[in-house]
């Protein structure tokens, strides 16, 4: 196993977070020579290899104002006329639109510092020092941001096939995973759950779908003094079509039904097919030793000294005027959250 030097930062994943935290560490000072940046394929994450083409939940704008946060990302040097560009700012869009720039932005930032293809499987302390091995190199680092991202969560009703939420989520692919005879339950009310139903029956044109909620559904609403319910809420298209179609309207191949026991007991045996929506939850962590169920602190991403998590993985926590708390995730919230914290991270070390 090749050892290499030691750096002053290491940041473990290239989604749009790990980027983030590139750009913000060059902003702030820090010399590229003394940054390694460590993932397996650089190609922008699961925004850029599972969701590409979801239909997003933030504006267009928004991702260009997250493009053009960091002065090192050096957009506005990029002469490649992405179709972003093209779009109406205010409005949502596939996420494939961004994931051209911010692969550009990768392949940027890869020069500026040092970058690693490979995937680490273990953390742990060694002398002052944190020591990442993954399966190909062993790297040294004095501060470390995790900014490894999330998996769906997922269920295990037995008797019916699940279709996993990268399918259910692709216009395409949902078209081949389901047909006209299929009964195909979907749990959940997120955005996720409410595109998965609205492919189902618009796309795939199953038989039937059977949407099992817990919660009511749930809008974002802008206020005078920002969004309520921003990061739960539905927006954009997903939310118009909510409105149109899942207020008792008569949808002959819909039914609506409380997740609970009896219903799911009762419906659930009608269905051949399932997809969960039902959240996200952390990627597995690289083994940390001593520290096996390491958490992370929702208002500034501390996790232990030197060592910081952001992205889906860690959300900051915000409580809004309403006393809603929620987890803010998003291109730009992460961009927006590291410009406030990134002085506490530099300071919070593992040597004074
Ligand atoms: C369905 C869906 C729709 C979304 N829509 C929007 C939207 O409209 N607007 C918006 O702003 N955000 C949206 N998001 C939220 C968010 O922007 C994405 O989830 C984004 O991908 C999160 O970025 P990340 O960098 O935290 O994680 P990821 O994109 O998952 O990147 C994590 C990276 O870390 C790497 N990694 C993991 N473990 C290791 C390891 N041990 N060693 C090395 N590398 C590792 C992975 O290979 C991956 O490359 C959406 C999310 C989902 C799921």
């Amino acid at each position: 196993m090749k050892v290499e030097k030691h750096y002053a930062w290491a940041v473990v994943g290239a989604g749009p977070a790990g980027i983030a935290a590139i750009g913000q560490l060059l902003d702030h000072g820090i010399d590229g020579r003394d940054i390694v940046w460590i993932d397996p394929s650089f190609t922008v994450g699961d925004f850029g290899n599972k969701w590409a083409s979801v239909s997003s939940n933030t504006s267009v704008k928004l991702f260009t104002d997250f493009l053009q946060a960091s002065l090192s990302f050096e957009y506005d040097k990029c002469e490649y006329d992405f179709g972003l560009a093209t779009l109406d700012p205010m409005q949502t869009c596939e996420l494939r639109y961004m994931v051209e720039p911010l692969q550009w932005v990768t392949e940027r930032l890869m020069t500026k510092v040092t970058p690693v293809k490979d995937k680490i499987h273990h953390l742990k302390l060694h002398e002052g020092h944190w020591q990442l091995s993954g399966e190909h190199q062993v790297v040294l680092a004095q501060q470390v941001i995790l900014a490894i991202g999330s998996e769906a969560k997922s269920l295990t009703h037995a008797g019916v096939e699940e279709i996993p939420l990268t399918t259910a989520l692709d216009k395409e692919k949902i078209k081949t995973a389901c047909g006209s005879d299929d009964v195909v339950a979907v749990f959940g009310a997120s955005h996720s759950a409410i595109i998965a139903v609205r492919y189902l029956l618009e796309e795939a044109k199953v038989k039937q779908v059977i949407n099992f909620y817990r919660t009511p559904l749930c809008y974002a609403i802008k206020t005078a003094e920002g969004f309520l319910f921003d990061d739960t809420g539905l927006k954009g298209q997903t939310a118009v079509w909510a409105r149109q179609n899942l207020h008792g309207q008569d949808l002959s191949r819909l039914t609506r039904v409380y997740a609970d026991s009896a219903n799911v007991a009762r419906h659930l045996p009608d269905c051949q097919k399932v997809v969960y929506a039902i959240g996200f939850q952390r990627r597995a962590l690289p083994m940390l030793d001593d520290l096996p169920h390491i958490d992370y602190n929702p208002y500034n991403g501390i996790i232990a000294p030197g060592l910081f998590g952001l992205g889906i993985a860690f959300p900051e926590a915000k409580i809004d005027r309403y006393n809603v708390v929620e987890y803010r995730v998003g291109l730009w919230k992460f961009m927006d959250y590291l410009s406030r914290i990134m002085p506490l991270w530099l300071n919070y070390r593992l040597q004074a």
